[in-house]
């Protein structure tokens, strides 16, 4: 298992204004108005040491350990549109790291230890909330299958509990455990320290760091094109021009099929819509994660009193970020089958995200055949989770252009060795 990993520079060392109850107080006196941006509206430069491409979490991790790490500051992220905007504004921000393999255990793991002193690194309130992750079990396969998981999990120290339907009942007092449903809880396994944070905190959090060690953080700005001389990467095309510089990191999710085809790199991924819905807020009724694998539905209470509930992804390779009736439908009825009290719940928002999945459900953490071009993709459906350890390996990866001990497996070498870190079980929905 991973030390506690080196989180970076400490506060914030280009002299922001640091965000506290007092600086709240000072605001207040002000009506709020004079509030400093959070990050500057940068120009892109002629050239930089390094471009990440994507302003999603993962891609403004990376710049923010790439900076605060590995003192590299001379660097840009370009974001089509807006940061978070992707998946990262668009996912049900579960957080866990009860996944079954070594591998998966060492990266997950990783990250769940970078989230938990995310908001004081960044002095950005990410609104992590460990509130545990239950994971239910509706047959008794599912649960021998689930005791198996649960011991592998353990082995890598990570902290895991099987549950029976009566302490099930006791930790949701609102679950329906009647053994006469259509899916009955049988059980289940819950990680404590799993729980959900704040989406769009995190890219904000992340981007405000960045942008005070020098980042620059270009939005509306797509990379159009890859250009490559004698095997080597020489910069990014861009709809705002030409950018020259000696490292590329693509974090673009749903979309890195299109930018590995501008290097004419063909990747494993499949790229489908995953969508998720939100109800009208209510009082709190669930103070927990409750994750089913077998119906596909998983859901939680946002701050706000949101209901928050996904499902499994579409069965159809789409670029398309928008929602349809039957998955809301599906995953409607097994929560209210599970939560009866929800049945009269009114939808506020229903959306959609492209999720990048590869043939194992794990990620690709990798170098390319073309020199100083890296990809970091395939986090599918369980991304968010991996945010701040995704950025803290790739910033390494790049940094130093060879992969540290978390990051080797995830190489894209393993579609030809046939080391695949088969993450389906764990993944949470089907892919
Ligand atoms: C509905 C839904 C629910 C989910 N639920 C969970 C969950 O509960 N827990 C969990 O761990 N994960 C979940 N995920 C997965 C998770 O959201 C993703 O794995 C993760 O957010 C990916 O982050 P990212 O930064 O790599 O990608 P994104 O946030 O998608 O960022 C990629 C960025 O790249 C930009 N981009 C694309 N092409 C270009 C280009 N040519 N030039 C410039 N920029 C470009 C995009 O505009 C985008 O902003 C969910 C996903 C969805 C859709």
């Amino acid at each position: 298992m991973a030390e506690t990993p080196d989180r970076g520079a400490r506060g914030l060392p280009g002299g922001k204004p640091k965000y506290s109850i007092f600086s709240l107080a000072r605001n207040a006196a002000s009506y709020h108005q004079d509030w400093q941006r959070a990050w500057r509206a940068a120009e892109p430069k002629a050239e930089y040491d390094a471009v990440i491409v994507g302003g999603g979490g993962h891609g403004l991790a990376t710049a923010y350990y790439l900076a605060a790490v590995h003192g590299m500051t001379n660097i840009a992220v370009v974001e089509k549109g807006w940061l978070g905007g992707g998946n990262t504004g668009r996912n049900t921000t579960i957080i866990r790291s009860n996944y079954m393999w070594d591998e998966s255990a060492a990266i997950y793991d990783h990250a769940l230890k970078l989230w938990e002193g995310m908001s004081q690194d960044l002095n950005f309130n990410v609104m992590f909330s460990q509130r545990g992750v239950l994971t239910i079990a509706h047959s008794e396969h599912e649960l021998r299958e689930m005791s198996r998981r649960v011991h592998a999990i353990r082995l890598n120290g990570i902290d895991s509990d099987v549950l029976g339907p009566e302490e099930i009942k006791a930790f949701v007092p609102t679950i329906n455990i009647d053994p006469s449903i259509r899916y009955p809880v049988m059980g289940g396994f819950l990680q404590r320290r799993g729980g959900t944070a704040r989406h769009d905190a995190v890219a904000w959090g992340y981007a405000r760091a960045a942008d005070d060690l020098g980042v620059d953080i270009i939005q509306n700005c797509e990379v159009t094109g890859l250009r490559r001389k004698a095997g080597r990467i020489e910069g990014v095309e861009t709809t705002r021009g030409f950018i020259k510089t000696p490292k590329v990191g693509c974090v673009v999710a749903g979309h890195c099929s299109v930018l590995a085809a501008m290097a004419d790199i063909r990747l494993p991924i499949a790229s489908r819509p995953l969508q998720a819905l939100v109800s009208e807020p209510i009082k709190p009724v669930l103070d927990t994660v409750i994750m089913s694998n077998a119906v596909h539905m998983y859901i939680s209470q946002s701050d706000k009193g949101e209901m928050v509930l996904g499902a499994g992804v579409d069965k159809y390779n789409s670029y398309a970020q928008r929602g349809s009736f039957p998955v809301p439908e599906h995953m409607i009825a097994a929560a209210v089958e599970l939560f009866p009290i929800l049945s009269r719940l009114r939808m506020l928002r229903h959306w959609g995200g492209i999720v990048d999945t590869c043939p194992d459900a794990s990620p690709i953490i990798s170098k390319t055949d073309v020199k100083g071009l890296y990809f970091n993709c395939g986090w599918g459906t369980g991304g968010f989770k991996a945010t701040p350890g995704s950025g803290h390996v790739f910033a390494d990866l790049i940094a130093n252009d060879r992969p540290n001990a978390i990051a080797a497996p995830y190489s894209l070498d393993r579609f030809q060795t046939g080391l695949l870190i088969d993450e389906h079980g764990a993944a949470g929905v089907a892919h």
